[in-house]
């Protein structure tokens, strides 16, 4: 069983994925968080998105490892768990910079891929119904008003004690949107196959017997 999940920033992707692998007993593979790795190395060693070849380099020359520990993901980046700065606020940015480059895109989806393939998984992301796993046996679609991926991004932000501004949350929000609908390599878009859910007002419980209740049909 493959289940892949996309949609727009704080939708609920991540949240649904991680429910739907507990109530599953499958794995799930959180795809934003490799970019987030990467932009994170990048970013470290000064390179930008237009350095192709050092970028390349850097590619070749990087290790990310997926773990779970007690059914919790952990990101290990050559060797150092990145798990808690890959969550900071600017490197959602550097994510969607990143992402946008065809060589960081082919290496990870490279990888997504031959991980999915081991085992029953859910994958989320933006391009995994349309690029990454396009013969999964379910796909949904999440979305949920920017007012409300703005107040949940900025829970989940000030629970970790980072200190944010709502407004410039829901400008980075509707800009990497706006990247990751309009790059020119997997753009995030709706696969024609998925079934498309808004979660605004929905509390988990909800969504996840929404969900569960589509998957049953497909199992
Ligand atoms: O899901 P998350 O917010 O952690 O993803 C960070 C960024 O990584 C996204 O804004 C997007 O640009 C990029 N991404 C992507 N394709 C994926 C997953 C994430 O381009 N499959």
């Amino acid at each position: 069983m493959k289940i892949a999940i996309d949609g727009p920033s704080g939708a609920g992707k991540s949240t649904m994925a991680k429910k739907l692998a507990a109530v599953l007993g499958i794995t799930y593979l959180d795809t934003g968080a490799m970019y987030r790795a990467i932009g994170l190395k990048a970013y470290r060693e000064g390179i930008a998105t237009t350095q192709e070849d050092k970028l390349q380099r850097l590619l070749d020359n990087t290790e990310i490892n997926i773990q779970y520990k007690d059914g919790i993901q952990k990101i290990v980046l050559d060797g150092e768990d990145v798990s808690l700065q890959i969550r900071e606020h600017y490197v959602s940015k550097l994510a969607s910079d990143f992402s946008a480059v065809p060589i960081v895109r082919l290496k990870l989806v490279e990888m997504q891929r031959a991980l999915a393939n081991k085992a029953d998984c859910v994958l989320d992301g933006r391009d995994i119904g349309t690029y990454v796993l396009p013969d999964a046996d379910i796909k949904f679609y999440l979305t949920a008003s920017l007012e409300e991926r703005t107040e949940r991004r900025y829970a989940e932000l000030t629970a970790r004690g980072e200190k944010c501004d709502k407004e410039k949350i829901r400008q980075d929000i509707s800009n990497r949107d706006y990247n990751d609908m309009h790059r020119e390599f997997a753009p995030l878009k709706k696969a024609e196959d998925a079934i498309e859910l808004d979660t605004t007002g929905l509390d988990i419980e909800t969504v996840t017997s929404l969900m569960i209740k589509e998957i049953k049909k497909v199992q």
